[in-house]
């Protein structure tokens, strides 16, 4: 080993020195001969290796007991060895990634390797220093990176598929089912009209109910079609002011406030991003379920808005019959009702479930606060941070 450090370095100094310099390294160093013989190997080399250095001394690259691989898992012949190209082309080799299984554990370990030709004074190839560090660790952790990547990449693509399938057939069943209930809705009305004085009174009652649920029918799918309609939404996030869009909802109630007398309280608001029509029908919803669920004093519904952190917090509060806290979270799943299909309360359990989608597709959270008898408020949040136009209130 003296000999070598002196003929390589040339250095003026004691080999001893030299040698616990580069056994101290953390990195592997082998130098190797014109035959990729191994002339000299340091500590961290036989360690990485797992070989002593009585085994590891004369071995060649090509020595059968060397089981090496690619990072694709592909066998990595000797003669692609970095140190054979080194000799071969007489230039440096740089991070090349070797998978070598230790010869006598087995076990497999991660190199990062290069080869550097020394060259004697006719341009011959004396020796190489092959150095190499051991990234055995980050491969893991890149493996398991990669893995997560790509679970994640089905998953979403197994989601993407299936929340295609469904709305497909959310908007074909609702499309189809169309036709046979007219069918139905018709004949049993020219059923009706064409033969009731010839019917017996229960007769007719029966005839009434199929009317009535063809009807009831016909709201509810119109409904769904109207919900798997969001999830095709295409429409921009543009400024929309949020006074113009009360405006426009306050005048679709207009004739309902006017007969029950209600009272719609609107205080000024701002300019959000947001997509104007989707606000309307946000709106709609939540100002019509509180005139339609009411209670015996006069409706009174308030509207609110104030900044909240980064988000505008919107408020649309009643005094009417109220929502038992335990369904507080229940009521924005679709078709999830509260009530029957009394005259007073009609509906299909549609309505919140498109506010949640409203409200989401706008990055927001949408949540109720009630007590039953107490009246409700609806709070939902719409982030101000995306919007250009931020004032505070
Ligand atoms: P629908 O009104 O058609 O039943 P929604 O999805 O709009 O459907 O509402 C779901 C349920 O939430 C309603 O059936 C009702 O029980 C309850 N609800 C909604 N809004 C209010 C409100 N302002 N006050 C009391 N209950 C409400």
């Amino acid at each position: 080993m003296k000999q070598i450090i002196d003929n390589t370095f040339l250095f003026a100094g004691s080999a001893e020195r030299i040698s616990t310099l580069i056994n101290s390294l953390k990195v592997g160093v082998l130098l190797q001969g014109p035959q990729t013989e191994i002339l000299f190997s340091n500590k961290a080399a036989l360690s990485m290796l797992g070989l002593t250095e009585d085994e590891l001394s004369g071995m060649s690259s090509f020595h059968p007991d060397w089981n090496v691989i690619h990072e694709d898992g592909s066998s990595f012949p000797a003669e692609t060895h970095p140190v054979s190209i080194a000799i071969h082309t007489r230039k440096p080799v740089a991070n090349i990634i070797m998978g070598v299984y230790r010869p006598v554990t087995k076990d497999r370990v991660w190199l990062l390797v290069n080869a550097e030709p020394l060259l004697d004074d006719k341009g011959r190839v004396k020796e190489v220093i092959c150095s190499f560090s051991d990234i055995t660790e980050r491969k893991a952790v890149e493996e398991k990176l990669n893995w997560l990547y790509q679970s994640l990449e089905i998953r979403a693509f197994e989601l993407a598929t299936s929340n295609a399938d469904l709305e497909r057939f959310l908007y074909v069943a609702t499309h189809d089912l169309q036709e046979p209930l007219r069918m139905v809705n018709s004949f049993t009305q020219l059923l009706k009209k064409k033969y009731s004085k010839q019917l017996d009174e229960q007769a007719n009652e029966y005839i009434d109910y199929a009317v009535e649920g063809a009807t009831r029918m016909k709201k509810l799918i119109l409904d769904l079609l109207e919900y798997s309609k969001f999830s095709t939404n295409n429409e921009e996030l543009v400024p929309t002011d949020m006074n113009i869009v009360l405006r426009d909802v306050s005048l679709k109630f207009f004739k309902e406030l006017k007969e029950s007398g209600a009272e719609l309280i609107i205080p000024v608001l701002p300019v959000i991003t947001a997509i104007k029509s989707l606000m309307v029908q946000l709106f709609e919803n939540l100002i019509g379920n509180a005139l339609k669920y009411h209670s015996d004093s006069k409706p009174v519904v308030q509207i609110e808005c104030k900044v909240d952190g980064e988000n505008y917090l919107f408020s649309v509060s009643d005094n009417g019959i109220g929502v038992d806290p335990k369904y507080a979270d229940k009521i924005f799943i679709l078709f999830r009702r509260l009530h029957g299909n009394s005259e007073m309360y009609e509906g299909t359990g549609v309505g919140l479930a498109i506010c949640k989608k409203i409200v989401e597709l706008h990055r927001g959270n949408i949540w109720v606060e009630s007590e039953q008898g107490k009246g409700s408020k609806f709070y939902f949040t719409i982030s101000a941070k995306q919007n250009p136009v931020y004032e505070k209130l």
